[in-house]
């Protein structure tokens, strides 16, 4: 849609190139250009006229604001010789960057200069019934003299420098604030990079001490279970000789002891078999831990292992009101070593019974995922929460806690747990002081 001019002029002789930049002015002011913006086009305009007028030509400038779209002023010089565009074009490329868009064109009649200003949204051209409004305003305006026109350019002028220089100011301001802010994060980099320097080097050193720590925790375990194993395997010899010497004390064909004498015989040889169980736990555990054990694959045939461990424990589970159940393996066949598994089973099962009062202990075991799962569960005293990792320590037994039947060493879970390790698995238990507990093994069905 063509809209309706707001304003036409003409421009003939130079004097009118003043006016056209006067009249510019005031209908970008009327259409609510801000001042920068007025001066902008009215430059725009005095410099086409400029060009035209020195080159002879009589232009016609039409100025409209169309509202359709995007709300835009368009202004339009033309004058009726054509061919002149492709001088006028490289003669407005600077002019061309004071509006949005300057082109210049030859059309039927002539030469066209077309330039364009979107207007702002404050626009009081936007409101509907006022462009009729700014029209008459326009129509009513009196061109002043070239030098009215030249005082209002030396104001605008001083203007324009003023705010340069406000705006040199401010940046000269703003760059003395960066370099102050770069110096600040250059300090802070500085403080931060020593500070990591420095946390760095201190983390280098406690990992040399930890190395170092570790090294000697390795060497002090290795010594202790060789001091362990030499030790016991020294103690060996004498108290086999301590027991044998008792039973031939106390054997018939000696001479005769006296009741005193026979009693403290026996009591003698009952402490040295007490001895050596202990001897004998320690020299397994030592061993197992020196790594001296090492397994003897096969397929173990576990219907036949959990039948030797009826027949042997069946003897000592001797209270009435337990029952010891050994269940029918439901896996019959596992790869691993038949020796190091019955032992590891013969001594949570002896726990067990001996750690029960009524009710019952039971063995199982089944298929986990990848893995088998040993069970033995018994009704017995429990073990408190808090001490389900102390038990595996070597010596340590529950404070308080009565062993029903048998002494213990405090040897045989830690024994245990090194076993299954051997055996490529993981020993964990559960329990609840007063229900019983449950200590599970389970093996990998490929190890
Ligand atoms: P011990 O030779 O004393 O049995 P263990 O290492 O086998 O040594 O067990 C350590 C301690 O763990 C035991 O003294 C006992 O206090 C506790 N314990 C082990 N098994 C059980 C169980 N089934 N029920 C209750 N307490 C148990």
């Amino acid at each position: 849609m063509r809209a309706e001019p707001l304003m036409r002029t003409r421009i003939r002789v130079e004097q009118d190139v003043f006016t056209v930049r006067q009249i510019g002015r005031e209908v970008a002011r009327e259409v609510g250009l801000e001042s920068q913006d007025q001066t902008r086009l009215a430059t725009a305009l005095s410099e086409v006229g400029r060009l035209l007028v020195g080159a002879g030509r009589d232009a016609d400038v039409v100025f409209t604001a169309t509202l359709d779209g995007v709300p835009t002023l368009f202004v339009e010089m033309a004058h009726p010789v054509s061919g002149d565009s492709a001088r006028l074009s490289a003669q407005l490329t600077q002019v061309g960057r004071l509006v949005d868009t300057m082109e210049v064109g030859d059309g039927e009649t002539g030469t066209v200069v077309r330039m364009s200003r979107r207007l702002p949204p404050s626009s009081p051209a936007l409101i509907p019934g006022r462009m009729d409004e700014i029209r008459e305003r326009l129509s009513g305006h009196v061109p002043g003299t070239p030098l009215d026109e030249l005082t209002v350019q030396n104001q605008q002028l001083i203007a324009a420098l003023d705010e340069v220089r406000a705006q040199r100011d401010d940046l000269a301001r703003l760059n003395a604030e960066l370099e102050d802010t770069n110096r600040g994060v250059m300090a802070l980099y500085h403080q931060l990079s020593d500070e990591l320097e420095e946390t760095n080097r201190g983390v280098v050193a406690l990992y040399a001490e930890l190395d170092e720590k570790s090294v000697q925790l390795r060497a002090a375990s290795e010594a202790k279970s060789r001091f362990l194993a030499n030790v016991s395997h020294e103690l060996r010899a004498p108290v086999t000789a301590i027991i044998g010497l008792g039973r031939l004390l106390s054997d018939e064909s000696s001479d005769k002891l006296t009741d005193e004498q026979a009693r403290q015989v026996e009591l003698i040889r009952s402490s040295a078999t007490d001895l050596l169980s202990l001897v004998n736990d320690l020299l397994d555990l030592a061993k197992a831990e020196a790594g001296r054990i090492e397994p003897n694959w096969s397929d173990v045939d576990l219907k036949a292992v959990f039948g030797q461990l009826r027949g042997t424990l069946r003897p000592l589970a001797t209270r009435p009101d337990v029952d010891f159940i050994v269940d029918e393996p439901a896996v019959p066949v596992l790869r691993s070593d038949e020796v190091l598994l019955a032992q590891v089973l013969r001594n949570l099962l002896t726990n067990a019974i001996k750690f029960t009062a009524t009710g019952s202990v039971r063995l199982g075991v089944e298929r986990v995922g990848d893995d088998v799962e040993f069970t033995v569960a018994d009704t017995g005293t429990g073990i408190p929460p808090e001490l389900h990792e102390r038990i595996f320590e070597e010596f340590y037994q529950v404070p308080g806690s009565q062993a029903l039947s048998g002494k213990g060493t405090g040897l045989g879970l830690p024994y245990a747990r090194r076993l299954v390790a051997i055996l490529g698995g993981a020993m964990r238990v559960t329990s609840t002081p007063g229900e019983g507990s449950t200590f599970v093994v389970s093996l990998p069905v490929s190890p």
